[in-house]
């Protein structure tokens, strides 16, 4: 029941282990240290494209926080392409809502694409998780889990969520998918099952 201890090893304030030494001038920084000087040397490469902040392709992509899943390489987009959203498992929660809401009334968006992926984190959990949480804390959290134990059931329930949503204003073409994190190969689900 541990697993998700287990998942991060590297918790923020700690230095990173050995293996990340070569790559890191500091060699007791943190990790967030390193992604800041990964940060500097990308700012002296960058210029301002000038973009607009409504995304070209007019689409917002909602997909797992999985770190294996490269999104705009995986779907061939550029900077400035998408909205790209994300949370643990993909599921469309009200705070995906939220997002989409505000990406299709404030920034032009008008497609939306679902993506879960295998070997998520999510299919191992169950709601046990939140109970023994709030045993643990002494709070109950106001979320659920939205734990799975089957994808594709759970990417029809999350196209069924968008397309139900009264706060959108394109429900029309909405896709789900399962990505596959051994291929990388995209799979589509059948809104109908
Ligand atoms: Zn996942």
């Amino acid at each position: 029941m541990n697993d998700y201890r287990e998942a991060m090893p590297i918790p923020a304030s700690q230095p990173l282990p050995s293996s990340a030494d070569s790559t890191s001038p500091a060699p007791d920084g943190t990790v967030t240290d390193r992604l800041v000087e990964a940060n500097e040397r990308y700012a002296d490469a960058f210029t301002d494209p000038g973009m607009d902040a409504r995304p070209v392709l007019q689409v917002a992509v909602v997909a797992c926080m999985d770190a294996r899943l490269d999104l705009h390489a995986a779907l061939g987009l550029e900077l400035g392409d998408c909205h790209t959203i994300r949370n643990a498992g993909g599921v469309v929660t009200d705070d995906i809502i939220r997002s989409l809401t505000i990406s299709q009334r404030a920034l032009g968006t008008r497609s939306v694409v679902l993506i879960h992926h295998t070997g998520c984190g999510l299919l191992s959990l169950t709601e046990d998780f939140r109970h023994e949480l709030a045993a643990e804390v002494g709070q109950r959290p106001t979320w659920a889990v939205e734990a799975f134990k089957d994808l594709d059931e759970d990417v029809r329930q999350s196209m069924q969520r968008v397309r139900t949503s009264p706060f959108l204003l394109h429900t029309d073409d909405v896709r789900g998918f399962v990505f596959d994190v051994t291929t990388g190969l995209l799979r589509e689900i059948d809104p109908q099952g």
